[in-house]
């Protein structure tokens, strides 16, 4: 009987045409994606997050990774979407089952935002590999959707964490988890003032890991993963599986599809309102809180 043969990715190949990120493998079995796009503090488009994907895929594909860092370089982890992009989803390759995303309505954006947020953080929460995120300075709105579907989250002590888009006139961020990963009083707290929760109280809200100093994040976090990546595989795959499902038994998809609803319901509002997705006042009055 042939052996199934599993396709090889040729690495260097998809590396070449990457031009937001970069991946390493540092250590035996680890394996680390790293923004780079430090100068517009890796603030995320639509050609970020497809070569994220790729990078995911590629590290989980690779049988001689077991554990996968998510990193960035510069001051910062992520401000979040970058709201001067302009790739489209004309360039991405969809890898969901979402499509006519140049639809009129609310069919277009609703599906690009099913596919490239919603979809995308749960493909990687879901990734049979544990997953550690190495945060430094701010995380903003879209830059949690990078933190929360990883399984671990080491950060330093300048990191911090904030949602600030019900000033823009919907509910949060795309990928709703935010009672699970700070519990729902902290949750409703950075949702109704947007301000940003320190490392220390994402610490004790159970949504950070460890909090480091800055100059040990990187070794840190590479011993964390180091130590991980000794187990079996299979045994991390069934134990993040597990915690996994037990999160799903609490109803966890089931509560991010209902408020990515109602996330659309905020951006038909606006564009009723404002004639666009989001409440133009909203920058203002992030700004001057700021
Ligand atoms: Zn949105």
């Amino acid at each position: 009987m042939a052996s199934l043969e599993i396709s090889k990715i040729d690495e260097n190949a998809v590396m070449s045409e990457w031009t937001n990120i970069r991946y390493e493998i540092p250590a035996e079995g680890v394996a680390r994606i790293t923004l780079a796009r430090p100068e517009k503090a890796n603030a995320q488009d639509y050609t970020m997050l497809q070569e994220l994907n790729e990078a995911f895929d590629m590290a989980a594909k690779n049988s001689e990774i077991r554990v996968i860092i998510l990193a960035a370089d510069g001051r910062h982890f992520s401000s979040g979407h970058d709201l001067s992009a302009t790739s489209t989803m004309e360039s991405i390759e969809a890898v969901g089952t979402w499509c006519h995303f140049d639809a009129p309505g609310a069919e277009g954006y609703m599906a690009t935002e099913a596919e490239m947020y919603v979809g995308l953080c749960w493909r990687w929460r879901n990734l049979p590999k544990p997953t550690i995120a190495q945060v430094q300075g701010k995380v903003i709105a879209g830059g949690l959707m990078l933190v929360w579907p990883m399984d671990l989250v080491v950060c330093s002590e300048d990191a911090t964490f904030s949602d600030p888009v019900v000033a823009f006139g919907v509910n949060g961020h795309e990928y709703f988890t935010h009672p699970y990963e700070v519990g729902a009083r902290l949750a409703k707290d950075m949702l109704f003032t947007g301000r940003a929760i320190t490392a220390e109280e994402a610490h004790r809200a159970g949504m950070v890991s460890r909090v480091v100093p800055r100059e040990d994040l990187e070794s840190a976090t590479l011993e964390l993963a180091s130590h991980i990546a000794r187990r079996p595989m299979f045994g991390l795959t069934l134990a993040k599986q597990s915690v996994n499902n037990t999160l799903d038994a609490m109803g966890m998809y089931t509560a991010i599809q209902s408020a990515f609803g109602l996330h659309h319901v905020g951006h038909n509002h606006n564009f009723r309102l404002h004639n666009s997705l989001v409440d133009p006042s909203g920058m203002g009055v992030i700004r001057s809180e700021a």
